[in-house]
């Protein structure tokens, strides 16, 4: 079984989600591992993936990939699953790409499974798992025989581990991009603010806050907490819909995703729809004041105080911590 991973990168630099796939190939695949880099600079680092097991990088760098996504990045994923023979394709569970991957599932009559937070074989099968109802339940998939897969992963689903491999085979990707396939075209892309601090989707560790911090300043806490442990900063839909922190640090069933090392929630109830966005978090960590709140049923550790006392006694005993 070859496998390919669809390697998410920023202009030649592999995101951390590309290593974690990676990873997880190597643990499944009995065949070759391959990785797919598509767009600008896609080949500037590609062989450094080798370190995480690949054995080909496809490296497809041409402006269509950038101009055109939906349509010739299709294209480049059909071709690259060809050169690759891979009978299976991970790839990050990124909106972005559900529309690349859908259509490159139908040209290949692939299955598709989404949301996936582990696969495990089980003979010459895999087995993916994802949560479903809001993350309430999990459903455990299996592609029908005869058919590619294609495996949507989500962020952190898998820990990054490097084997120290040789270099990857760097191969470029030839993909034929007609005219039809250039009937959508991006013409703007509007770059988010950064606050410097790391992607909710990306980062080990978030710091997420609630209603319980009672007003937007409030948040002033969660961001001095979030920046003495190198985090990010999340936020219930509590708080975002008051306008007490932006949308797009919303976590849950109508936010984002996350599934960090570490996810802290502070004066958050832990209602069924924000569980939805961090109940994979593999330590969970809670702050509130309310004993009974809701949160605390999946919480490994959990801290019963006003988060006004218990937030700033934590930053400074990190801080001392650090030194
Ligand atoms: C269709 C739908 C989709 C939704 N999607 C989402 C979603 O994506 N994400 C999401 O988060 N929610 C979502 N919600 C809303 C969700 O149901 C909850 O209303 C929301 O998560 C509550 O946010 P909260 O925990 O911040 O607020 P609350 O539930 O009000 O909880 C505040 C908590 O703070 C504690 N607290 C108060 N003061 C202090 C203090 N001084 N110190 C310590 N603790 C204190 C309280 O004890 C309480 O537990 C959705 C709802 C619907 C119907």
């Amino acid at each position: 079984m070859n496998i390919l991973v669809l390697a998410d990168h920023d202009r030649g630099t592999p995101k951390k989600i590309a290593h974690q796939l990676l990873t997880a190939a190597r643990g499944l695949a009995d065949g070759e591992v391959h990785a797919l880099l598509m767009g600008a600079d896609a080949g500037a680092h590609a062989e450094q993936l080798g370190a995480y097991g690949a054995a080909t990088a496809h490296v497809w760098d041409d402006s269509d990939a950038e101009d055109y996504a939906t349509e010739p990045q299709t294209a480049a994923l059909v071709a690259a699953v060809q050169a690759s023979g891979a009978q299976v394709v991970l790839y990050p569970g990124d909106p972005l790409l559900s529309d690349v991957v859908a259509r490159a599932a139908v040209r290949l009559e692939a299955g598709v499974v989404t949301d996936v937070t582990d696969v495990e074989r089980d003979g010459d099968a895999l087995v993916a798992t994802k949560p479903i109802f809001g993350g309430d339940m999990l459903s455990r998939c299996q592609v029908e025989p005869g058919r590619p897969q294609m495996l949507g992963v989500k962020a952190n689903a898998f820990a990054e581990e490097e084997v120290g491999g040789s270099p990857a085979d760097v191969v470029p990707l030839e993909v034929t991009v007609d005219d039809a396939a250039r009937r959508a075209r991006v013409v703007e892309v509007v770059e988010e603010q950064s606050s410097g601090r790391p992607e909710m989707t990306e980062a080990p560790i978030v710091v997420a806050g609630g209603r319980g911090l009672g007003e937007a300043e409030g948040f002033a806490l969660v961001e001095q907490l979030a920046d003495a442990l190198g985090g990010a900063v999340g936020a219930s839909r509590a708080a975002t819909d008051a306008g007490w922190y932006p949308h797009q640090h919303q976590i849950g069933q109508t936010g984002k995703t996350i599934s960090p090392q570490l996810y802290l929630g502070v004066g958050i109830s832990g209602a069924i729809q924000h569980r939805a966005g961090m109940q994979t978090s593999q330590t969970i960590v809670a702050v509130n004041k309310d004993p009974e709140a809701p949160i605390f049923s999946i919480a490994d550790l959990g801290v019963v105080g006003d988060l006004k006392q218990v937030v700033p006694a934590l930053v400074e005993e990190v801080e001392k911590r650090k030194g």
